[in-house]
């Protein structure tokens, strides 16, 4: 697992999910088997890894204290009775339930109880999902199943109607923000990260030990209304198919700036900037430009002519004149 010792009160939003993992282990209620369903990046694993620490922790009874031996061998990825069991390439297989399967009917090597955290369950095929529902009926009293899915409605309802799903939303910009901050992240930073990840805490966190991108890798946003440009733009966005993407955080800016002036952005430092435009844009204006470019990307990815998809889509940016805020914001 990664890093330093996870526990689930230091865990940024969820607070009714985590609420209900502390209360079972508190009161000595805990499942069988648990189904954590959400988006990637909500950070399902960590709160699953958070879980377990705290299922074995030797000191404290309903969390993990981050310091016994217990709870230091589960931040290292090293305690002998919790595994993480990751799809091997694009399926679990049968192989590896069988040894879920073997090893949890065994008694805790030294824990209280043996955790298996299965990421991505839904990539179980039928055959090892039905091979899983034995020991989700019948689970060794020791033993505690964690799947995580993206999709709840893409487990078989046999294994859904065995665990006790959590679902897990993105938590509100403002509670991963401050989430952000008391990890000692810097307030400007988190307010930041929360708004690029929308949210999702595990991306958020995971953003973290990347290098804010310079200044000058930031998007160009359509500045100009002649074709010419149009053509430009689209030999640039040949070149650099990544720009399209930061495009679209410009253009979700705008957006977001459209319904509400004072709505944090993902892009700060021109805010102002920003803000001009919005004024003389629409809500529908804006959002046909997004459409656009998120069809051009598409269109990339299924190998569509590169050079008519981007003239095709500059033309369509550049079909409104936006130019003044920009030049002034030395944006383009
Ligand atoms: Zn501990």
């Amino acid at each position: 697992m990664s890093s330093s010792h996870v526990t689930l009160g230091s865990l940024v939003g969820h607070a009714k999910q985590i609420g209900l993992l502390t209360r079972a282990i508190g009161a000595d209620r805990v499942g069988g088997a648990y189904l954590f369903a959400g988006v990637a990046g909500l950070g399902k694993k960590t709160i699953a890894a958070a879980f377990a620490a705290a299922l074995n922790c030797l000191a404290s009874h309903d969390d993990a204290c981050g310091v016994c031996a217990s709870c230091r061998r589960a931040a290292d990825g090293n305690h002998p009775d919790i595994a993480f069991i990751r799809p091997d390439g694009a399926t679990l297989r049968i192989a590896q339930i069988r040894e879920l399967q073997r090893l949890i009917s065994l008694k805790p090597h030294e824990g209280r109880y043996k955790v298996f955290v299965v990421t991505d369950a839904e990539k179980m095929r039928a055959e090892a999902a039905n091979a899983l529902l034995k020991t989700l009926e019948e689970p060794p009293g020791s033993g505690v199943l964690i799947l995580t899915t993206r999709s709840i409605d893409a487990m078989l309802p046999t294994i859904r109607s065995r665990c006790q799903a959590l679902r897990f939303l993105p938590v509100p910009v403002d509670d991963a923000v401050a989430g952000l901050v008391a990890r000692g992240v810097d307030a400007d930073r988190a307010r930041i990260l929360a708004i690029r990840s929308r949210g999702r805490v595990g991306s958020a966190i995971a953003m973290l030990g990347q290098e804010a991108p310079p200044a000058e890798g930031a998007p160009s946003p359509i500045g100009d209304s002649r074709p010419m440009d149009a053509f430009r733009l689209a030999a640039e966005w040949q070149a650099d198919p990544g720009r399209l993407e930061a495009l679209l955080s410009w253009y979700h800016d705008l957006l977001l700036l459209c319904t509400d002036p004072s709505a944090p952005v993902e892009h700060p430092e021109h805010v102002h900037a920003l803000r001009a435009l919005a004024r003389r844009e629409t809500y529908s204006s804006l959002r046909a430009k997004m459409l656009a470019v998120m069809d051009a990307t598409h269109r990339l990815r299924r190998n569509i002519s590169a050079p008519l998809t981007l003239e095709t889509l500059a033309l369509q940016l550049v079909e409104t004149p936006l130019t003044s805020p920009w030049r002034r914001a030395n944006l383009v």
